[in-house]
């Protein structure tokens, strides 16, 4: 992907299911900016917000004359199936929001930087304790199995960064599916989990460095599926 971005400097024009994805991501940051400022905001209120995100600087004769228009209404309403799932569980217990959209910038391996942004820290009570959960928001097509959940490449980022920053494990990780309505909790990941994590980044940055490139498709950890070179990368072989 970087060889695509920065060396051969092709546009990132984010896809239809890219721009789907963030916008749900938007709507969670939405909600929890509201439980931040101490209200939960009304299920048609938080219906208006998806539709008004989905199909924003639309009027309606634009949605009523584009061709694809059944298209894009089909997914409104999976966006709008998958607003009702989260608002269900999220304000019924939202919990104590501690991070909201918080981006992150931590040393990692031999002298680099890891950046990105987590989707949500919050605490919350089970079972008597207060647990600190870091939340993945996931909009992938389908729910992977535990095995391959453990070894989410995101979640383990999550785990390294909130590490570094709190100087603290989490309690839990948590993979939160937007397609089925439910919390996956994963247990804060061993230290060989991150220490594959490092190893990773050193060894991508090496390939950077020495100009190694070559395509590494990895369906399993996600990386690939939501890239928006997929179809150069295949044609590069
Ligand atoms: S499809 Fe996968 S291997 Fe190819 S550029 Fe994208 S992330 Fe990299």
């Amino acid at each position: 992907m970087y060889k695509f971005i920065f060396q051969d400097k092709l546009p990132r024009r984010p896809n239809r299911d890219q721009e789907f994805s963030q916008k749900i991501h938007v709507l969670a940051t939405w909600f929890f900016n509201n439980i931040q400022d101490g209200r939960i905001p009304g299920h048609r209120e938080t219906r208006q917000k998806w539709g008004s995100l989905w199909f924003a600087g639309k009027t309606k004769y634009d949605i009523a004359l584009d061709s694809s228009y059944k298209y894009e209404q089909r997914r409104n309403l999976r966006g709008l199936t998958m607003v009702d799932k989260f608002y269900e569980v999220f304000s019924a217990d939202p919990g104590f929001v501690i991070a909201n959209d918080f981006d992150f910038d931590v040393p990692i391996g031999n002298d680099h930087v890891l950046t990105g942004t987590f989707d949500l820290i919050r605490e919350v009570d089970y079972q008597g304790n207060k647990l600190i959960q870091v939340i993945d928001w996931r909009t992938d097509p389908y729910i992977p199995r535990d095995l391959v959940r453990k070894r989410d490449i995101q979640l383990v980022t999550f785990d390294y960064a909130f590490r570094l920053m709190f100087q603290t494990k989490p309690d839990q990780l948590v993979y939160y599916s937007f397609k089925s309505g439910e919390l996956y909790p994963v247990e804060p990941r061993p230290p060989r989990e991150i220490q594959r994590l490092i190893s990773s980044v050193n060894n991508i940055c090496s390939i950077i460095e020495n100009n190694l490139y070559y395509p590494r498709q990895d369906w399993q950890h996600n990386i690939c599926r939501w890239c928006n070179y997929r179809t150069p990368c295949a044609h590069w072989r």
